[in-house]
């Protein structure tokens, strides 16, 4: 008998959302341009959670009709009969791999660039969100670069502003290539510093030793400083472990736990409780 098709996934929806606001959150020396994009949709049925993403559908090239990239969704709020919501972006450029120039990224840029009362497209939310646990004494560690600071900015804000009364300890590990680049706590943007006086709440940030050179951030470094509190947050029952950013995070991540652990037996046991556990996350691009 002839296998049944499987069915068919409805096509996603699509979405319009006007640009509100386009702030840049990086200093104006600092050779990264990322910008925090503050979007409203008419529509109060949009909804996400924190870690979700949006797929921005930027005008298409070469006869494509949109160039799709992803997006962490920050701050989904209803206001009035709206829904607001924001991304940060980095502006990107990408080396062409047959003539070795390089060329602005079609989607950040397209998003960079945009003017308020523009209009967007997107489809989402997708992907699997950080869930924050019903037991307040749950420690939750986030580790994230660069942009993948925006899911951790959402959920800080969420347990202290909207759950409240948080008791496990909130650790952020956050790496950036220098501190101009360290994003929501910088000179012009320091957001995070609102939480800063709450007694659970711990930042711990990272550079790179030589920016210029672009040698990786040592976000190792500042694990390996407070190793004996995330070692002893890696064991518990109820820890959560959030990892967003860039691709080469998880890499440098698994190095510095071997050396946490002692042995790369001894983490590989703990890593593989958390995941078949469901209590280890990760949003990396
Ligand atoms: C799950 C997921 C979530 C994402 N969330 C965000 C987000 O919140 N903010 C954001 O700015 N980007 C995010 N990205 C990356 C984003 O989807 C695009 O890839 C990026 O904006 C570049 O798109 P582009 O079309 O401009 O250029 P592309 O031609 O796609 O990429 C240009 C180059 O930039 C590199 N690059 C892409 N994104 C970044 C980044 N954020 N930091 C450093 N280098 C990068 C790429 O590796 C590539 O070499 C996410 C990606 C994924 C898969």
């Amino acid at each position: 008998m002839p296998l049944a098709k499987p069915p068919v996934p409805p096509p996603a929806r699509i979405w319009s959302a006007v640009l509100a606001e386009s702030r840049r959150i990086t200093p104006l020396d600092s050779r990264e341009e990322v910008r925090h994009l503050l979007f409203h949709i008419g529509n109060l049925s949009f909804d996400a959670a924190p870690g979700n993403c949006i797929r921005v559908l930027a005008p298409g090239q070469f006869g494509n009709r949109h160039h799709t990239r992803l997006y962490s969704l920050m701050d989904l709020e209803r206001r009035g009969d709206a829904t607001e919501f924001a991304i940060c972006v980095r502006r990107c450029t990408y080396i062409d791999d047959f003539n070795g120039e390089q060329y602005p990224g079609i989607a950040s840029n397209y998003l960079c660039d945009l003017r308020v009362d523009d209009v967007i497209e997107f489809a989402g939310p997708v992907g699997y969100p950080f869930v924050i646990p019903d037991n307040k004494n749950a420690d939750i560690l986030m580790l994230g670069m660069g942009t993948g600071i925006a899911p951790f900015r959402t959920l800080i804000r969420q347990i202290y502003e909207k759950i409240g009364g948080w008791k496990g300890r909130v650790r952020l590990f956050y790496g950036a290539r220098s501190p101009l680049e360290m994003l929501y706590m910088n000179d012009e943007n320091n957001d995070l510093a609102n939480y800063y006086d709450q007694p659970t709440f711990k930042a711990f940030q990272a550079v790179s030793p030589r920016p210029h050179f672009d040698a990786p951030v040592a976000l190792d470094q500042a694990l390996a400083q407070n190793a004996a509190e995330v070692w002893d947050m890696m064991q518990r029952r109820d820890t959560r472990v959030f990892i967003a950013g860039t691709g080469n995070t998880l890499a440098m991540l698994d190095q510095a736990m071997v050396e946490l652990a002692g042995s790369a037996r001894d983490w590989v046991a703990v890593h593989d409780k958390l995941r078949s556990s469901g209590r280890w996350s990760e949003v990396l691009y």
